[in-house]
């Protein structure tokens, strides 16, 4: 068994063993050893790959494109701090990003001139990428409920050029009474107990982790959940995602909302060909989920991707009423 194990809380190895399928969890460990590469978009409200790749490439950047991401790309570790001290990331022609974090918009797929809500935005990674992919047009609320965090999104959609983000200091879990059956899409990127960004090379990165805390996320998770649904317009769509593997915080937690919007809430099948990825779980420590939760996906930590947790929901009816 790798050494990893030896670093790690013993108890999150031992959930993780019943989580992660069992010929997959060495390697899953292993991710958590070694640096990553550093992933990178261009940011094309910014500037165009044209002009930013072959300024990288000069500056000496060994560059690999992401599969099917179009317009991210990678470096290897060694070259992240070059990368942080290149031109096009001083004047936010880059973002750096890891490829799982850039899914959930990928999945949510936001069309320019719809209104996209981001309840749970700070740092900004992906409202940048939910402004960019909507080319600039139309309207996206970004809200963060802790104040120094909702002061670096907004320095952050700044520096990177977002025009259409209207930003609120607010508790996402409450915003649904002014904003209810608004939105077109509707992203919940949760605050979650982040195992999947566990790496035994910054201990700081699993020193608060606990049952405990998982319970209190959970909790965070539902109401904020419950506000992403009453947002979202008839038909809209909801992309719930977490970096974590605790099935609490992930299936348990779509699984709670379906039973409660039955018949108006239903889980959108996700098609992503990655070689790390597995279906959602079908139930964990004794509790059953719904079965629609296969649907929802499990990134696996690799030499490229933190572990992530997706799910894409669709409202079919209003949940008006439900209080
Ligand atoms: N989506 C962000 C990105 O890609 O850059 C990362 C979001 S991070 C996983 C979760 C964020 O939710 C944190 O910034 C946290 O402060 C914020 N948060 C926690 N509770 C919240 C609440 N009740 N309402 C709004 N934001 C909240």
């Amino acid at each position: 068994m790798s050494q990893t194990k030896n670093c790690l809380p013993a108890a999150f190895i031992e959930r993780l063993t019943h989580i992660v399928p069992a010929a997959q969890l060495d390697s899953v460990l292993a991710s958590m050893q070694h640096p990553r590469r550093t992933a990178f978009r261009i940011n094309t409200l910014m500037d165009e790959a044209a002009r930013v790749l072959p300024a990288l490439q000069q500056a000496g950047f060994r560059l690999e494109p992401l599969n099917r991401m179009a317009g991210a790309y990678s470096v290897p570790a060694g070259q992240r701090r070059a990368l942080t001290e290149s031109e096009p990331y001083h004047r936010g022609a880059i973002y750096i990003q890891n490829p799982a974090s850039m899914l959930p918009p990928l999945l949510l797929q936001p069309q320019p001139g719809e209104r996209v809500l981001d309840l749970a935005a700070a740092p900004g990674s992906k409202t940048l990428q939910l402004a960019a992919m909507m080319d600039n047009r139309g309207w996206i609320s970004a809200v963060e409920v802790v104040r120094e965090r909702f002061f670096r999104l907004r320095r952050n959609l700044d520096k990177h050029g977002a025009q259409i983000v209207h930003t609120y200091n607010k508790d996402g879990s409450r915003v649904w009474r002014q904003v209810a059956e608004q939105f077109d899409r509707v992203l919940l990127d949760a605050p979650c107990s982040s195992e999947g960004q566990f790496t035994t090379l910054e201990p700081e990165s699993f020193r608060y982790w606990s049952r405990k805390k998982i319970k209190e996320m959970s909790r965070k998770q539902k109401r904020l959940l419950y506000s992403a649904i009453q947002c979202v317009k008839p038909g809209g769509l909801v992309l719930y995602s977490t970096c974590t593997f605790a099935p609490e915080e992930n299936e348990a937690i779509v699984s709670k909302m379906l039973r409660k919007f039955s018949g108006r809430l239903e889980v959108v099948p996700v098609e992503v060909a990655l070689e790390n990825s597995v279906p959602g779980l079908s139930g964990w420590n004794g509790r059953r989920y719904a079965p629609e939760l296969q649907q929802a996906l499990r990134i696996l930590p690799n030499e490229l991707m933190e572990g992530f947790f997706v799910c894409l929901l669709r409202k079919t009816g209003s949940t008006m009423g439900d209080d």
